[in-house]
């Protein structure tokens, strides 16, 4: 079998989310060579007449100008949101679901050019984009459409109002998604939106504008502003916002939490994340051993909730990094756009630089360094997929979020001694546990500091489960109804 046969049954993901037509067909989807920024319904020049370069990580090539919004941009996207929200709050809640539905259904008409600038963007490989992130995206539109005339009876006897205007920040690893968990909820609610993209990846929050303009959504409901962590700030500080949903960096999500103390904005913080895997020696090893893969390597492990500590019990732990390193062999690293691809290019330079950072760390701390032979190309941002085995809970790379293909390994042999090791952390976002034993499965997720806990599975996401963090991973839930919750007034 040639490599790419093999790899069909790859990091492969195979959802029953909505139907997302096949994205190979690049030809006919054209980039705009400047993108302005989207307040009360059109597309408006920033006041600054700044653009910055936005490029394709995985060719290290220019593929657009997109305009920097300065604070007096901020102030305009969120006036017009405020105007909006006088009209949008009282329409019946009836009408609101069905503008959400009608840009569900759009999205999934224009999936495949949502995909393909998606992967050129964000360097994602296309198979993900397409299978994974469109799709789940559309579907948050269609879950949260669905609660949209139906808040009343989620929260029976508690009068739900609209909070007014959300400021939405999110990060670069699921643009498309992340702007979708925000916004779907934020509008279902009643309230009206500024949202900031962050800046390698800007391209499909701009392509969502498109889509909100045709689906005839009222003007200001919804406003795309771009620009890099001073735009972000900007909105943070202005006084007219009433709550600030955050997804990035534990630092930053810091810095807005001391931002806004003493003001009356309310906030949510999706934050870092390092996720504990375990597998017990009656896991059954070969699908262990694919989740493993599965959540470390997903998306180049720009991840959140990426499964970036592997704990093996020490009886299988031969066979099991035997077999991890063996399935490691088998992944493909290189162009995001082919099919074949399961690791595609690392988000930026910066990003990359960061992770050799770390490599460079784990090596001096001690931990033995493994990485697969495969091949990368000479232009863009890669990074081999990379193990480090014997790591130790004091290092920093067992304590740090690396947002890479980096997987640290130890051992244990005991449940109490594991427990204790992946909850001695700072964040709590995810776990994993991979056993045989319903009854250790209970066990042990009752006892995991972490918001979301998978048990054979990993990284599976559904637009009706709750997600968020413990400790520095953060606070607030996005999904399901605790999703609606923050974005509404009792
Ligand atoms: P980041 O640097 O914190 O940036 C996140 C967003 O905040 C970007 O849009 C960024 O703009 C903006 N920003 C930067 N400085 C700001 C400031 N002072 N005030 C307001 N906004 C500011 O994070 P990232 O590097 O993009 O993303 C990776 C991080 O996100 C990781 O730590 C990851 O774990 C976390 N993450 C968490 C979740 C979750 O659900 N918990 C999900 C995905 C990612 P610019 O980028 O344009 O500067
Ligand atoms: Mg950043």
């Amino acid at each position: 079998m040639s490599k790419k046969q093999e790899n069909k049954i790859g990091l492969d993901f195979k959802t029953d989310w909505a139907y997302a037509p096949a994205p190979e067909d690049t030809k006919h989807i054209t980039l705009q060579k400047q993108y302005d920024l989207f307040i009360d319904g059109k597309f408006v020049k920033p006041n600054s007449k700044k653009y910055f370069d936005t490029i394709n990580p995985a060719t290290e090539q220019k593929i657009a100008e997109v305009a920097e919004a300065d604070e007096k941009d901020v102030d305009k996207a969120v006036k017009a949101a405020r105007k909006a929200f006088e009209k949008w709050s009282k329409i019946s809640a009836k009408e609101r679901g069905k503008y959400i539905y009608r840009i569900a259904r759009l999205m999934q008409e224009r999936a495949r050019e949502f995909a393909v600038i998606e992967t050129m963007n964000g360097g994602k490989c296309i198979r993900e984009s397409r299978d994974i992130d469109v799709p789940l995206a559309a579907n948050h539109f269609f879950y949260n459409a669905g609660w949209a005339d139906k808040l009343e009876y989620a929260f029976p006897n508690r009068n739900p109002q609209p909070l007014g205007v959300a400021g939405q920040i999110i990060p670069w690893n699921f643009p498309l998604l992340m702007a979708a968990w925000k916004i779907a909820p934020a509008l279902a609610a009643g309230n009206t939106v500024v949202l900031k993209p962050a800046e390698t990846t800007s391209l499909t929050a701009l392509k969502l504008a498109e889509l909100f303009r045709d689906s005839g959504l009222p003007d200001g409901v919804v406003n795309i502003i771009t620009g890099a962590g001073k735009t972000g700030a900007a909105m943070v500080n202005h006084p007219d916002i009433n709550k600030i949903a955050f997804t990035g960096s534990t630092d930053v999500g810091k810095m807005i939490q001391k931002s806004i103390a003493g003001t009356d904005k309310k906030l949510t913080l999706e934050l870092g994340g390092k996720a504990a895997n375990i597998i017990f020696e009656d896991a059954p090893i070969d699908q262990a051993v694919e989740g493993v893969i599965n959540g470390i390597f997903f998306n180049q492990g720009h991840v959140c909730c990426a499964g970036s500590r592997l704990f093996i019990q020490e009886s299988v732990a031969d066979i099991v990094i035997r077999k991890l390193k063996d399935r490691m062999e088998s992944l493909i690293v290189g162009d995001p756009m082919d099919k074949n691809t399961d690791i595609g290019a690392i988000n930026s330079k910066e990003q990359l630089l960061k992770i050799q950072e770390y490599i460079k760390i784990g090596k001096n701390e001690g931990a033995d360094f493994y990485q697969s032979s495969c091949a990368i190309p000479s232009k863009g941002y890669y990074c081999r997929p990379t193990l480090f085995l014997n790591a130790s809970q004091s290092h920093r790379i067992v304590q740090e979020e690396i947002f890479g293909p980096v997987l640290t390994i130890q051992t244990f042999r005991t449940i109490e001694e594991v427990i204790e090791k992946a909850n001695n952390i700072a964040y709590g976002l995810s776990a994993g546990i991979w056993t045989d034993k319903g009854s250790k499965i209970f066990n042990i997720s009752s006892k995991m500091r972490a918001g979301v806990v998978w048990a054979n599975t990993y990284n599976k996401f559904d637009p009706a489960s709750p997600f968020g963090g413990y400790k520095e991973s953060g606070f607030g839930r996005e999904g399901g109804l605790h999703g609606l919750m923050p974005y509404l007034k009792f």
